[in-house]
């Protein structure tokens, strides 16, 4: 089967036939047919039609060096022949997971020195879930087991990951969150308590961790989990103020502090890390798709040296694993990803030039009438669409004009992401200045049609 054989119409029928996709609405879906991506090079991805769309949200927040890097497919292509796969179990390794985990141990931050593999984020938060508890048991706390969480956060699909995330639709239909997880609010500023200094709101958003360890009592709690800015519950990003008084409150309470940084490592926020962004020092940190730009599925956690010390001096058998923890094929792409993005200085090229651009380019949208407030930092940025300005007023559905607008702006050749009446961009690190104009451009399209719209319906 080629690609030239099929027309989008077929390919659409035989998706709908065969294909449960993840986070669909299968009927809806199917009444509408899937956009059918075809292939993609540098920031474009080019679907059945032929119609090129500029990818504003790299794939799924994770194609950092953008598309059709040879070296990744010829690094899969070598790995392949060499030792397509092998395990990690029963006292084996190999040179692909090695060299991986040597090289994490130099590009994350200096006290992270040890990684376990895993094949996503989602089996990454996984665990962070068996090692927290474990942690304490070898530590002789066995009760401290629960982990906190923030509402509207999101770790992963998994059954431990969606419920350490926060998302009540998610839990409603899976009967979760399972026992030993508890959440506390998240640091979502707008449109709540306009008169608060967003400093003060911050504070008081960070207490609520130290209010729900007081209320289970600090011995039963083992860890406090969130993303430095909440990625997939809408680009949130906390006030200033808002993790340096978490952090006080973690080391005053002997919990530790797990730092998700699926979406805010390798260059997000144009620095490495999320962490080295708010200063953060992690005990655990789960990471994945920047990992390998998406080119093949891995995840991790990165191990703080306070905890490997003792799960490895202090522990027998950790009695946890995937099949394809440090797969070969993957590790060798993730390595080759990494030399790209070091020696071609991509994150401190786009930290330094490209990231203040866009953010400076996407702050021109808050004066659109149907934008209520822009926000960012590096390659991250998100507006809210509004009702009214002033006063502030949101819309009764968000979801129905985020959906609009996200419609709209592919129509207009841009992938723009829409969680409720929040628009999302998180385009590959290397898109350039002319290409950030582009997206400024068709977003400014895309906003103009959606008030059209609405104002005439
Ligand atoms: N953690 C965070 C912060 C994420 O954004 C995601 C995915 N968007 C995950 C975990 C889960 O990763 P995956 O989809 O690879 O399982």
């Amino acid at each position: 089967m080629t690609r030239t054989k099929h027309t989008t119409a077929d390919w659409q029928r035989l998706d709908a036939a065969h294909h449960l996709h993840p986070f669909t609405d299968y009927g809806e879906l199917n009444a509408r047919g899937s956009r059918i991506i075809t292939h993609a090079d540098g920031c474009y991805v080019w679907d059945a039609d032929g119609n090129k769309i500029l990818d504003g949200m790299a794939g799924l927040w994770c194609v950092n060096i953008g598309y059709g890097r040879k070296e990744l497919a010829e690094a899969a292509y070598r790995q392949m022949q060499e030792l397509p796969y092998y395990n990690n179990f029963f006292q084996c390794s190999h040179p692909p997971a090695i060299e991986l985990s040597r090289i994490l141990s130099e590009v994350t931050p200096a006290h992270l020195n040890h990684v376990f593999f895993t094949g996503s984020g989602s089996d990454a938060n996984d665990t962070v879930l068996r090692m927290v508890r474990y942690y304490w048991k070898l530590r002789g706390k066995p009760y401290k087991k629960i982990v906190i969480a923030r509402e509207n956060a999101y770790h992963g699909s998994t059954v431990a990951g969606a419920s350490l995330s926060g998302m009540a639709a998610m839990h409603a239909q899976g009967d979760l969150p399972i026992p030993g997880i508890a959440h506390i609010e998240q640091p979502y500023h707008f449109g709540r308590e306009p008169d608060m200094d967003p400093d003060e709101f911050g504070c008081q958003a960070a207490q609520a961790l130290a209010r729900k360890i007081d209320e289970l009592g600090e011995c039963n709690v083992a860890a406090f989990i969130a993303e430095p800015i909440q990625g997939a519950g809408g680009v949130i990003i906390p006030p200033a103020s808002y993790w340096p008084e978490i952090k006080r409150i973690c080391a005053e309470r002997d919990i530790l502090l797990v730092v998700d940084e699926v979406i805010t490592g390798f260059g997000r926020l144009g620095t490495w890390f999320g962490s080295q962004y708010y200063d953060l020092q992690p005990d655990l940190m789960p990471i994945a798709k920047g990992l390998s730009s998406g080119y093949m599925p891995i995840g991790g956690v990165m191990v703080s040296d306070r905890v490997a010390r003792v799960v490895i001096e202090e522990g027998g058998e950790f009695f946890h694993g995937y099949t394809y923890s440090g797969h070969p094929v993957a590790a060798a792409v993730a390595a080759e990803n990494l030399r790209i993005l070091r020696d071609e200085k991509i994150i401190e090229r786009a930290g330094a030039e490209t990231a203040p651009y866009l953010q400076a380019r996407w702050a021109e949208l808050g004066e659109h009438p149907l934008v209520g407030e822009t926000r960012g930092v590096g390659m991250l940025a998100a507006l809210e669409l509004v009702k009214s300005k002033t006063p502030l007023e949101r819309f009764a559905e968000p979801g129905k004009v985020g959906t609009l607008c996200r419609d709209t702006s592919v129509k207009n050749g841009l992938v723009m992401r829409a969680v409720g009446g929040t628009m999302i961009v998180s385009p590959p690190l290397v898109i350039s200045r002319e290409q950030v104009d582009e997206l400024i451009e068709k977003a400014r399209q895309t906003l103009d049609e959606t008030h059209r719209a609405i104002t005439r319906g």
